[in-house]
């Protein structure tokens, strides 16, 4: 917002007060209208941006300032990454086309050949695919330690060591991990914490006030809201994200179109109304499921039963966020598939999808989806069975939702 006009500058978002709630923050905070003193943010799509003259545009390439080329910077781009960065109480965020490029951006940025990370088993399976296959060819070498024991990850520091990488909670067990302890773990080696907050958003969890570094999001999932489109993001201090960061994203180009941003923008609007909504309805069908004779096991933070519920209520605004998963109660692995087939294939409202963070809720089964790579030894160390069905709750009435479940567990 270097280059304010005056005339802008009168219209009511261009200069916020301080000290606004999070709320607030999620509805306001984007770049200054255009002279037309739009209401709702402007989408700009443009690969270019025209210069005042020669002395202005030599000036913006050499400082990189904005706006120049489209892979540089966009003012609608922009208006997302402010937005982020204040819901994330952030001094800054770089936006990118998918939440695995966000991930590309991270390690490219901040590591080379010879460095070492540690990084919980249990995250999102791609990323561990790019840690430890994709970056391992360039030398960048990864750990994968318990979720949740701290001495894993302590025994696994190197003097090579730059970043912990944690994502909490995981997909699709839930499991919580402590991301103040792992960011004095970190910065007790010089080395980075950098959290996964795809799960949670902003609306529940915070990282960077719980003392981690950096925040990576898949923004395709609750920040949209409503699965359209694919989108990514970092945020953490403006050392990082703009002198870092932001010189990689130039060269390399992971850029996020203009378009997808404006969608993720508007979605944010609504994301701590619908955060909430959604946490609590995924907390009414995960005691259902609790209670249900053909289920033998539920796997939630919002319920008293799962094994790090205070550290999860702690961390997480009191809520346990949308996404349940539960087994069902079977005497083989062939039955407990049988039996999670039936009761996925028996839904006529919930969608058959390998996708979350959506108003549509999602029903997947994670053994031969998300987890079907794996070997049966594999899945069954990572506590994946045959039986395990994953919930992403969305917006529909919980009764529609239970009922939906009871048609193939009513049946088991
Ligand atoms: C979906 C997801 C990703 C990857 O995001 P994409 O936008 O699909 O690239 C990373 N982490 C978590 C936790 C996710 O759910």
């Amino acid at each position: 917002m270097s280059d304010h006009d005056p005339e802008a500058a009168r219209i009511a978002r261009a200069r916020l007060p301080d000290g606004l709630r999070p709320e607030t923050l999620a509805v306001r905070t984007a770049m200054a209208p255009s002279q037309h003193g739009e209401n709702s943010e402007a989408l700009f799509l443009s690969t270019a941006f025209v210069q005042p003259d020669s002395e202005t545009s030599a000036r913006r390439f050499a400082n990189n300032e904005d706006f120049t080329y489209g892979r540089t910077s966009n003012p609608t781009t922009r208006s997302f990454e402010a937005r982020l960065a204040a819901m994330e109480g952030a001094e800054a965020a770089i936006a990118t086309s998918t939440g695995m490029s966000a991930i590309l951006l991270l390690v490219m940025g901040l590591l080379k050949a010879g460095d070492h990370v540690v990084c919980s088993r249990s995250v999102f399976g791609s990323t561990i695919g790019l840690l430890g296959k994709e970056f391992g060819k360039f030398g960048v070498e990864t750990t994968f330690v318990s979720q949740t024991d701290l001495a894993e990850w302590r025994a696994a520091l190197k003097p090579t060591t730059k970043l912990l990488f944690a994502e909490t909670p995981t997909n699709p067990l839930t499991e919580v991990c402590d991301i103040a302890a792992l960011a004095e773990i970190a910065h007790a080696h010089g080395a980075l914490l950098t959290v996964d907050n795809t799960f949670c958003s902003p609306a529940l969890q915070r990282p960077l006030a719980l003392g981690a570094d950096l925040v990576m999001h898949a923004a395709t999932k609750y920040l949209d809201g409503q699965g359209r489109v694919m989108a990514g993001a970092l945020a953490g201090p403006k050392k990082l994200i703009v002198d870092v960061f932001g010189p990689t994203l130039r060269t390399v180009g992971m850029t996020l179109a203009p378009f997808n941003a404006w969608v993720v923008l508007k979605g944010m609007e609504t994301l701590n109304l619908r955060m909430k909504a959604q946490s609590e309805a995924a907390l009414a069908v995960a005691r259902w499921l609790e209670a249900h004779p053909a289920v033998s096991r539920v796997h939630y933070p919002g319920l008293p039963s799962h094994p790090q519920h205070a550290l999860a209520m702690a961390q997480q605004s009191g809520l346990g966020g949308a996404v349940v998963s539960f087994d069902v109660k079977a005497d083989s692995p062939e039955a407990a598939r049988a039996a999670a087939f039936r009761v996925i294939d028996s839904t006529r409202v919930l969608s058959i999808a390998t996708n979350l963070g959506d108003t549509k809720s999602i029903i997947t089964h994670p053994a031969t989806t998300s987890h079907g790579r794996l070997t049966e030894a594999q899945r069954q160390a990572a506590g994946i069975g045959q039986g395990l069905v994953r919930l992403a709750v969305g917006l529909e009435h919980v009764d529609d939702i239970t009922d939906d479940l009871q048609r193939g567990l009513g049946l088991c």
